[in-house]
């Protein structure tokens, strides 16, 4: 992957100039078009791949949103505070703290706009918090499909007539004398290379965790684990913000998630642990406390030697059929049941015995008889009772959480802390609200808040 940074002369010419340019076609780059659209600019969005949506489309497409017109609809009291208060409890090192009150405060705006702007068929979820939330505030397409909601967003993109070029990828950002940045090109084998002049350029192209290399440096402890996201994620925004003295912040961030399905490759959904399931290593143990959350819990499971299994029984099975990746999941035969611990561990030969000693050990300390051997104080539904399944799980790395540092509008700043003219960055080629480093301080939404949040700020900035 070639990038680079060039300077140009005020009269260079261009094959194409717009007002605002904006790099990568998921959520944030779609999300940051409409808005800037909206706001009167005219706007190109230029993406790597065939096909627009990267790992947006791979997403549940949950949003957090606090105090939502839906959440008072619903009878849920929420405020922005409570929600910096989740955020912060478990992302406390962020080195941008700024950007996670002004995530938060915008939260409900978002979700709102989401809804009676972009015409997203979302809704919000009742029915659990997740991880890093105290209160029921995520708002996700009824599939529970990131697809669904960049489908709704190509659609707005599309009714505006805003132009996406596909197969186009930005290889180099330019600059003028004075360090603003005033276009990019593009270009690579097979395609044409054009040149675009563009009053702002946005950064859509989302995170580095299709890098191994890049990965290796900034996130080393998830290094061995799976990539799991979109092909396109491979840190050009990283890599153009080193050759621009640009800021890079909570580099160290990341997603994991715990339980992907193997062979499959589809996420187990987290609702099957949360509300009582548990995770066993080959030896059919526990091994740690799962109420860290699909996130930080990753690495737990990748630091086992050995296959892991979530068991869980067949009323968080129920609970998790509303689901339709879980329901396919099902289909494909992901899952296997069995009426005692002693069968469900003959499908994947782990010591019978051990695995139902796990398993009632476990209900002690549901049941509140016991103190659990690993800590968790979160039992959902358990103890576990009647019918059990069972599912072979892997741990990912979904996205990096680490970028260039903005400011309030989304602009990129430099190593001092000064703007770059005519440069702003969301979603993953941003910095993020999950900490500084780690998965621990990963809430869920943080990465579509960031996306479509920072996208929604930046395009009515840069339409300015
Ligand atoms: C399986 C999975 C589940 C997830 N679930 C959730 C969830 O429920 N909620 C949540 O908040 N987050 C979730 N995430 C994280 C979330 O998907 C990302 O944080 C979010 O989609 C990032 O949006 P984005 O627009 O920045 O990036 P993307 O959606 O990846 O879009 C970036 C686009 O830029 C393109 N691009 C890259 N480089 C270039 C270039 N040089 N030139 C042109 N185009 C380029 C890419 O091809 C891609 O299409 C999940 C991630 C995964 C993998």
């Amino acid at each position: 992957m070639h990038t680079s940074v060039e300077t140009v002369g005020a009269s260079t010419s261009w094959d194409l100039e717009v007002d605002v340019l904006i790099i990568g076609a998921g959520a944030c780059g779609m999300a940051a078009a409409i808005a800037a659209h909206d706001a009167g600019a005219q706007v190109a969005i230029v993406e790597k791949l065939d096909r627009p949506g990267g790992n947006s489309s791979l997403s549940t497409g949950s949003v957090p949103g606090a105090n939502s017109r839906f959440q008072r609809e619903a009878g849920i009291v929420d405020s922005v505070e409570t929600m910096i208060a989740d955020l912060q409890r478990i992302g406390a090192d962020s080195e941008l703290p700024a950007l996670t009150h002004r995530m938060a405060a915008i939260s409900a705006e978002l979700c709102e706009w989401l809804v009676d702007h972009v015409g997203a068929r979302m809704a919000l979820i009742t029915d659990y918090c997740h991880v890093g939330h105290t209160i029921p505030r995520l708002h996700a397409p009824v599939s529970r499909r990131g697809q669904d909601l960049v489908d709704d967003l190509l659609a707005a993109v599309a009714q505006r007539d805003i132009p996406l070029a596909t197969n186009n990828p930005v290889q180099t950002l330019y600059r003028n004398a004075e360090g603003a940045v005033v276009g990019a090109g593009v270009g690579g084998s097979g395609v044409e290379s054009s040149r675009i002049g563009a009053r702002n350029v946005i950064l859509a192209s989302n995170g580095f965790a299709g890098n191994r290399e890049l990965v290796a440096r900034y996130c080393d402890e998830i290094a061995g684990a799976e990539y799991f996201g979109a092909l396109g994620s491979q840190g050009e925004a990283v890599l153009w913000a080193e050759q621009l003295n640009a800021r890079l912040a909570n580099m160290r961030a990341y997603q994991g998630y715990a339980a992907v399905a193997y062979p499959h490759g589809s996420l187990l959904s987290w609702t099957t642990i949360e509300k009582g399931g548990v995770l066993v290593n080959a030896s059919g143990q526990r091994f740690g406390n799962e109420d860290l959350g699909y996130s930080a819990y990753a690495r737990h499971v990748l630091a086992q030697d050995t296959n892991v299994y979530a068991v869980f029984d067949e009323r968080i099975k129920d609970l998790a059929s509303k689901e339709d990746e879980f329901r396919e999941l099902i289909n494909y035969g992901g899952l296997k049941h069995a009426d005692s611990a002693e069968e469900l561990a003959t499908f994947f030969k782990l010591p019978p015995e051990s695995l139902a000693q796990s398993i009632a050990q476990f209900n002690e300390a549901a049941a509140g008889r016991a103190t659990d051997a690993h800590g968790r104080s979160r039992f959902g539904m358990a103890p576990l009772t009647g019918r059990l399944w069972i599912c072979r799980v892997t741990p990912g790395l979904f996205h990096t959480q680490g970028g260039l540092a903005v400011d309030h509008d989304g602009r990129v700043l430099d190593l001092h802390g000064a703007v770059i003219p005519g440069l702003f960055a969301g979603g993953g080629a941003a910095a993020g609200i999950s900490g500084g480093a780690g998965a621990g301080g990963y809430a869920s939404g943080n990465g579509l808040l960031t996306a479509i949040g920072l996208g929604y700020i930046a395009g009515r900035a840069a339409a300015v």
